[in-house]
């Protein structure tokens, strides 16, 4: 049942002019009712939400031509290309993704080559994607799928999310844009264009409350009649149009598509409550910042097992003696508490491996099976 994201948008979203018949335009002939409409209102702004029904086409005819050319969002990806995407995209920008996406497919094409892999080599293909837990996770994902699927990335949301380390948005995504089921996806980008264009407001707020899910639901096109393409294609436009034209912090409503049918546009562009702000994750000074470092020089210390800059070693790396490791770290501002306190961190999370006695000077640290 794989479905090309991008046959998918042709085949459900002919474009049409906004003087086109337009099923649930809110300018005359709208078949959305009030109470459908109000239901789309959880935020209490003063403008009425435009119809969801001429915003699906507006985003998604936008999408069919401003969409970018992702290597997952081709006909010839399959289902595990998808899913290592996905995971790889939470909380890492494209830009960084695509040069480890294309490694990580290459060296493991398909779920068994990755459940057979070296964790030490998972973690050095992983590089800096940050967030590296990620990266066993994916590993873990792959070791059911070959177990309980004997290899087949499963097709339903279900399914997914019982596969260890896969959340409910990753199943719901990897369902709808690898197997054209129409689930309900939301992310930080599609919630924060729902928001904007159907609640009025300016942000989302830090959390993905009961009133959004909802709110995320009842826009969902219904699938009765194409199957679920149109569903699909709303999930893949709104993050789109969330990651290029409504961000967070510029949007550039003067090219957006649904800049006359925006909630908050609409509003006068409110700006953001206190309550609707999030929070810059700080990085300098931080424990993640010192897991970094750790992480980078065992890398450093695979690469310089052997391997070109930007490949892969073929050998197991080396390891390094803990306080070679934790003296040779380039952070003047991280104390030896802190240093310690990460290493020990990275160990417990199976990220780093350790041998002899933690604090002695038999101690040796390396990535994980080289020990
Ligand atoms: S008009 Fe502006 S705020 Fe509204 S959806 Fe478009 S970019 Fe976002």
């Amino acid at each position: 049942m794989r479905r090309s994201l991008h046959r998918l948008v042709g085949m459900t979203a002919p474009r049409l002019s906004d003087t086109d018949a337009d099923p649930g335009s809110d300018t005359g002939s709208d078949t959305g009712s009030d109470a459908d409409r109000r239901a789309v209102l959880r935020a209490g702004a003063d403008v009425a939400p435009p119809s969801p029904e001429r915003v699906h086409r507006r985003v998604v005819d936008w999408f069919g031509e401003a969409a970018r050319d992702l290597p997952w969002r081709r006909p010839e990806c399959t289902p595990w290309g998808v899913l290592v995407s996905e995971i790889m995209l939470q909380q890492t920008p494209v830009a960084r993704v695509l040069p480890r996406w294309e490694v990580w497919m290459q060296r493991w094409p398909t779920p068994t080559d990755c459940a057979r892999a070296d964790p030490a080599e998972i973690l050095t293909v992983w590089d800096r994607l940050g967030y590296p837990r990620r990266a066993l996770r994916l590993q873990s994902a792959a070791r059911a799928i070959v177990d309980e699927h004997a290899g087949v990335v499963p097709e339903t949301a279900d399914e997914l999310r019982a596969l260890p380390g896969i959340g409910e948005y990753t199943a719901a995504a990897v369902a709808c844009f690898a197997f054209g089921r129409p689930e309900t996806v939301v992310d930080t980008n599609i919630r924060r264009v729902h928001t904007r264009v159907f609640s009025g407001a300016a942000l989302p707020g830090p959390t993905y409350t009961a009133a959004q899910r909802r709110l995320a639901h009842d826009l969902m096109p219904a699938a009765d009649h194409d199957g679920g393409a149109l569903a699909c294609a709303w999930n893949a436009a709104t993050m789109e149009l969330g990651a290029l034209i409504c961000t967070a912090r510029s949007p550039q409503c003067a090219v957006c598509p649904a800049a006359d049918l925006c909630a908050w546009r609409a509003a006068g562009s409110p700006p953001p409550t206190e309550s609707q702000r999030t929070r810059g994750q700080s990085w300098k000074g931080t424990d993640r910042q010192v897991r970094g470092a750790i992480m980078a020089a065992l890398r450093d210390g695979a690469a310089d097992a052997g391997a070109e800059p930007g490949t892969v070693p073929a050998t197991v790396p080396a390891t390094v003696p803990a306080t070679v490791l934790l003296d040779g770290l380039d952070l003047p501002e991280a104390s030896a508490e802190q240093r310690r306190r990460c290493l020990d961190s990275l160990v417990a999370d199976g990220l780093a491996a350790r041998g002899g006695e933690p604090g002695s000077a038999q101690e040796r640290i390396g990535l994980p099976g080289t020990l």
